[in-house]
């Protein structure tokens, strides 16, 4: 067998690919009304900015991240003196994008000191060592948004509203879309959660497998996410965060929910929504889709990360964001009969059965395409029939054939696919038929 794409990723052909434009045209459309504009961010950076924004104990960093060595760095890691990789040589494929934006937002000065929230959206190429399933890749797509500098839980619900526009707006059909919030508290108050969520899964230790067990000694909330059905049934009966929540984090939670209801957001409250990133802070939200994805069926989320910022070596800012998956969103399209469609742009054919008069319709094109028509022709001196078949494969508005007697009188036959009418033109006013066809 020959040479085949690594396992776990995708080439985007033709139409997939028109699908990943179209949602991001469609996302930079909504998400400009509320003030976002695109940064890109390189697809690697120092291993460093995702272990200080992700968090050193979760998958997405300890198991999933590709690194990426320079010829240099190769050379010193396969003569086992990985030890010796300077901070600048430890490089990765970024797993996300958060810990890319908040980066480049301190790198280039971006965080607003008091003054109005920056906004940044993104959408590229994501990596995670992942074990491939449908919906999960190794190299997949995600749009995202992120709001630094807004503490306020309008904010929050902004971004959920906006969020769930994006998701209407593409097709999906609202009723087979959950969307799931929870808080998870801040500094004041998860600590002390933390610790009774530790207690709790070192007292059940004998029932739970041993990533929960370990989870305890590095982050106890994310035994919530195990996929493990007896772990889940034990966790079902662990504190919740909502008896521990802070005044001020219980307000900040009352007030996002009431922004939604006012909005007429539906929503459900799911205490066990931790997700997976180390960086939330009170605000997290997913949403899923109902039917057809399974275990992959989140097609978004995200959260607060009010310290992620100083955390990364900036001044404390409140901040929040969410990504969304093309790969997943388009499965979901596609059970529901929603993919878009482009139909292809070949308005004219230029067929021509004599390839004596190639010259000719070589000019024919290069002047219908300077007046902006789009022209296909053909380039292996097909017959008439097969040409005029594969217009019509194309789609084409209208052929235009270049014969013999037509070039006689300086002119060419237009067929209209449309009406199959047909019409001798002169080659001088052909520009100017079309045009008024148009
Ligand atoms: P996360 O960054 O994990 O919050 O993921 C945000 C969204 O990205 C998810 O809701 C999925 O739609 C998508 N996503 C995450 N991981 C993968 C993956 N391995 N393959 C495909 N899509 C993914």
């Amino acid at each position: 067998m020959g040479l085949r794409a690594p396992r776990g990723t995708e080439d985007l052909l033709t139409e997939k690919y028109e699908q990943w434009i179209y949602l991001q045209h469609k996302a930079a459309e909504i998400f400009s009304r509320y003030g976002y504009t695109f940064i890109e961010t390189p697809l690697f950076e120092q291993v460093d900015v995702f272990v200080h924004g992700i968090g050193e104990s979760t998958d997405v960093v300890s198991k999933e991240m590709f690194r990426v060595l320079s010829p240099d760095a190769y050379r010193k890691v396969s003569e086992g003196e990985a030890s010796k990789l300077k901070h600048d040589q430890k490089l990765a494929l970024r797993p996300e994008g958060t810990a890319s934006v908040v980066r480049a937002a301190l790198e280039h000065n971006l965080i607003p000191q008091g003054s109005a929230p920056i906004k940044l959206m993104y959408a590229g190429q994501m990596f995670r060592a992942e074990r491939q399933q449908r919906g999960r890749l190794r190299q997949f797509h995600q749009i995202g948004a992120e709001c630094l500098g807004a503490p306020d839980a309008m904010a929050d619900a902004e971004v959920i509203i906006m969020l769930m526009e994006f998701f209407e707006a593409i097709g999906l059909e609202p009723a087979s879309l959950r969307l799931l919030i929870n808080t998870l508290g801040d500094d004041e108050c998860r600590p002390n959660y933390r610790e009774m969520v530790k207690q709790y899964i070192l007292d059940h230790a004998d029932l739970l497998d041993e990533d929960c067990v370990r989870y305890a000694h590095t982050n106890p909330l994310r035994a919530f996410d195990s996929k493990n059905e007896t772990c889940q049934k034990v966790m079902a009966n662990a504190p919740l965060m909502k008896d521990y929540l802070c005044e001020d984090c219980r307000k900040h939670y009352e007030e996002l929910r009431g922004y939604l209801d006012r909005a007429g957001v539906m929503y459900e409250e799911d205490q066990k929504l931790v997700r997976g990133l180390d960086y939330y802070t009170r605000t997290v939200f997913e949403v899923q889709v109902l039917d057809g994805l399974g275990a992959q069926n989140a097609i978004g989320g995200g959260g607060r990360y009010d310290k992620l910022i100083e955390i990364s070596g900036g001044k404390p800012t409140p901040a929040l964001g969410f990504a969304v998956g093309m790969e997943r969103i388009l499965l979901a399209l596609e059970d529901q009969g929603k993919l878009p469609e482009f139909p292809r742009g070949n308005e004219i054919y230029v067929a021509f059965p004599d390839p004596a008069h190639k010259a000719k319709v070589f000019e024919l094109v290069s002047t219908l395409r300077s007046h902006k028509f789009s022209v296909q022709t053909d380039y292996q001196e097909r017959s008439l029939k097969s040409q005029l078949k594969l217009a019509n494969k194309q789609n084409a508005r209208f052929v235009i054939i270049v014969g013999e007697e037509e070039l006689k009188e300086q002119s060419v036959t237009v067929k209209d696919m449309r009406s199959a009418c047909d019409e001798r033109i002169k080659i001088d006013e052909l520009v100017n038929y079309l045009e008024q066809q148009a």
